[in-house]
């Protein structure tokens, strides 16, 4: 079995995860960075623009995914699984299981003639199933590395990408390989899934055709989108009134996610000021119980969307049904007013929360009360975790922002270089090689 060794193991591909990875590898230690996708960029390189500065997403991600693939310390494995880690105290072997792409990497130039040649169209999960791409692909115009990535569920074994291939890529013999990586730290930086949009029946998400998730707008009004436009899924008519629900899925007992995901006002917010700008005609509605902006300019962004005209409505948001001809019925408890009312719109979004992503279990690692990874003690700093030698990165340690993730990233990667230097002190006093 391949072994490879390196002084940090870096679990995880976003923003966070790329950042720790690049933070250690800067300081000159050897970094295996571990993403179970096909491309990096987790989250972050599927959105529009972020708050507060409205700056183009891609323009900051691609950057960081190209500096991760490029840099000297730093080993990319994507497409690959943690499956297991055995081992304590700056001594962990984990066991890694590498998917089939079903295409040699090492020799795939990312030409594409293969995705260009396939007959088969399946929804694209990058895009939030709204668009589609082709069983053997490319995962996204900006992916990292630009590999290609065949989908054997959906392929028909017609070998069409096989004959045409120029480089003799396509592989259908490939099966999943498991290989070992030693370290003496593990930075998780596994992020988080947003909450199941069933959860909450009464708002009618997965059901009902013109309600939808936050990270589908997102796709709409991305310059990278399916469409290029902002449209009803229902109808692929262009909506003119949108209604957001928030806290969709977060403060909410009756899910037992009792916290605030702390992005979702500013991701809302965000949204309805780039569709008045996509759509000046249309109009944007927020339901909400409280506004909360609690970073550097956000409370300035909020101002600026009603400035804007972006209506904010104080009321809960009791239940979401469609009529005849599928436009979303908001039954929404106007909490101030004291009275319930109906308002019809064109499309509705329910800003979900952010709930844990990857189970940490198999990291050996106990969740705390709210699903994400627990503190070692109340004052602990929020990147340690009970499990010595093993730091967490950004969202897998609960809801935050980008800026945030990316303070997380680097003050988990500072705990981890001090950690791993501390380690080789040890080996120096005891007599053993030391650390290079
Ligand atoms: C709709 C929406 C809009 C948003 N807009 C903004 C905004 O404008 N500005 C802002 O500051 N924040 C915004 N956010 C928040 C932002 O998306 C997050 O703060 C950020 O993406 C978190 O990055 P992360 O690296 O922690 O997690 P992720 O982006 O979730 O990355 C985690 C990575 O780990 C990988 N992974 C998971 N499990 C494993 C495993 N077992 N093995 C290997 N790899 C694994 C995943 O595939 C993924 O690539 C928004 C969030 C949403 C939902
Ligand atoms: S073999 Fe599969 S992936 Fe290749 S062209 Fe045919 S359907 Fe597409
Ligand atoms: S598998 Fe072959 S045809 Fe497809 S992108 Fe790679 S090199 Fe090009």
């Amino acid at each position: 079995m391949t072994k490879i060794h390196v002084d940090a193991l870096v679990v995880g591909g976003g923003i966070a995860g790329m950042q720790t990875a690049l933070d250690l590898g800067d300081q000159g230690y050897q970094v295996a960075l571990v993403e179970k996708e096909p491309s990096v960029g987790g989250k972050m390189i599927t959105l529009s623009k972020v708050f507060p500065t409205l700056d183009c997403c891609s323009c900051i991600t691609t950057p960081k995914m190209s500096a991760v693939a490029h840099h000297p310390k730093i080993q990319l494995f994507t497409y690959c699984e943690v499956d297991r880690v055995d081992g304590q105290d700056g001594e962990f072997t984990v066991s890694v299981v590498q998917k089939p792409r079903y295409v040699n990497a090492d020799i795939c130039t990312g030409c594409r003639l293969c995705e260009y040649e396939c007959p088969i169209t399946v929804p694209s999960m990058f895009d939030r199933g709204l668009g589609s791409y082709h069983a053997v692909r490319v995962p996204f115009s900006t992916a990292v590395p630009q590999i290609a990535v065949l989908d054997i569920e959906y392929c028909l074994l017609c070998g069409k990408c096989e004959k045409v291939c120029p480089v003799g890529a396509v592989d259908f013999t490939q099966t999943p390989e498991t290989f070992e990586i030693d370290t003496t730290s593990i930075v998780l930086a596994t992020g988080f899934e947003m909450t199941d949009v069933s959860a909450k029946k009464e708002y009618g998400a997965g059901r009902l055709s013109n309600v939808i998730d936050p990270l589908m707008m997102e796709r709409f009004l991305a310059p990278t989108g399916p469409y290029g436009r902002v449209l009803r899924p229902g109808d692929g008519m262009e909506p003119t009134t949108i209604a957001y629900v928030q806290c969709a899925g977060s403060r909410d007992e009756t899910l037992g996610i009792e916290y605030c995901s702390r992005t979702c006002c500013m991701y809302a917010i965000k949204q309805s000021m780039l569709i008045s700008g996509a759509l000046p005609l249309a109009e944007v509605t927020i339901f909400y119980m409280d506004i909360r902006t609690f970073g550097k300019g956000y409370e300035q962004f909020y101002q600026n969307a009603k400035a804007m005209g972006v209506e904010f409505v104080r009321g809960k948001v009791a239940s979401i049904q469609e009529d005849e001809n599928h436009y979303p019925i908001v039954r929404v408890e106007l909490t101030e007013e004291g009275r319930v009312v109906e308002r019809t719109f064109d499309l509705v979004v329910l800003s979900l929360g952010m709930v844990l992503g990857d189970p940490l279990a198999r990291f050996g690692l106990q969740p705390a009360e709210d699903g994400f990874a627990s503190l070692p003690s109340v004052n602990a700093s929020p990147w340690a975790t009970t499990r010595p030698g093993v730091f967490v990165a950004g969202t897998a340690g609960g809801p935050m922002d980008i800026v945030d993730s990316i303070v997380t990233a680097s003050a988990a990667a500072s705990a981890a270089s001090a950690y791993i230097r501390s380690k080789t002190q040890v080996s120096i006093e005891e007599g053993e090689v030391a650390y290079v």
